[in-house]
């Protein structure tokens, strides 16, 4: 095989689905395929999660001989603290009547969780620009977080344009001048977009 096609085949492997076993997790970062009898997947290996999504499902005349494959969305934190999004939320409450953005960082060391506020450039009640933050050595941007100030959370065009190609979680804080803060949350995976979840104690869900 020629040295460019070799290339890809190495970094983007194809692999079939087993079907008297689970299948195994791909070795290291990156991104590899999986064919199975009821459609082509990807799989995505983060230093922080693991996935497994359908990209395409087969339609009933094909017949192929692999197991189905299962989505898959395992982490390697243990949740997200709620007192991050509690500091979060008194960022977005300080920065009034402008946005603020800022990031949830996770040691894979220590397991531990801290918020980090992106320093702002420019800001005003719809727009945030701002300086990126610095990660120490074994840290990982887990949460991309922004607020929309007194306007509902949702992931605008802006953020769909902003998020494309991340591999991170996104979590948006609105109506932050008011006691109904509103929040949407959502998993970023090169080109498709997940719904996700926390609930009380912290524990994150994506619905593949
Ligand atoms: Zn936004």
């Amino acid at each position: 095989m020629n040295d460019f096609d070799k290339a890809i085949a190495e970094a983007f492997p194809l692999v079939a689905a087993p079907k008297k076993e689970p299948l195994d997790a791909r070795v290291g970062s990156g991104i590899r395929y999986v064919v199975g009898s009821n459609g082509l997947a990807r799989e995505v290996m983060l230093p922080f999660m693991r996935v497994v999504h359908m990209v395409s499902g087969f339609g009933p005349k094909v017949n192929l001989p692999y197991g189905a494959v299962e989505p898959v969305a395992e982490m390697w934190f243990e949740g997200i603290p709620r007192e991050l999004i509690r500091e979060f939320k008194q960022a977005a409450v300080d920065a009034l009547p402008n946005e603020v953005a800022g990031a949830f960082i996770w040691d894979e060391c220590s397991n531990d969780f801290r918020f980090a506020k992106r320093e702002t450039l420019v800001a005003n009640g719809g727009y945030v620009s701002y300086r990126e933050v610095k990660l120490e050595k074994g840290e990982h941007l887990v949460v991309d977080v922004h607020s929309h100030a007194s306007h509902p959370a949702f992931f605008s065009s802006t953020d769909d344009k902003d998020d494309n190609g991340s591999m991170k979680f996104s979590l948006v804080l609105g109506n932050v001048d008011t006691p109904s803060v509103s929040s949407a949350f959502r998993l970023n995976l090169a080109g498709y977009t997940f719904p996700a979840s926390i609930d009380a104690d912290g524990n994150v869900e994506v619905k593949l």
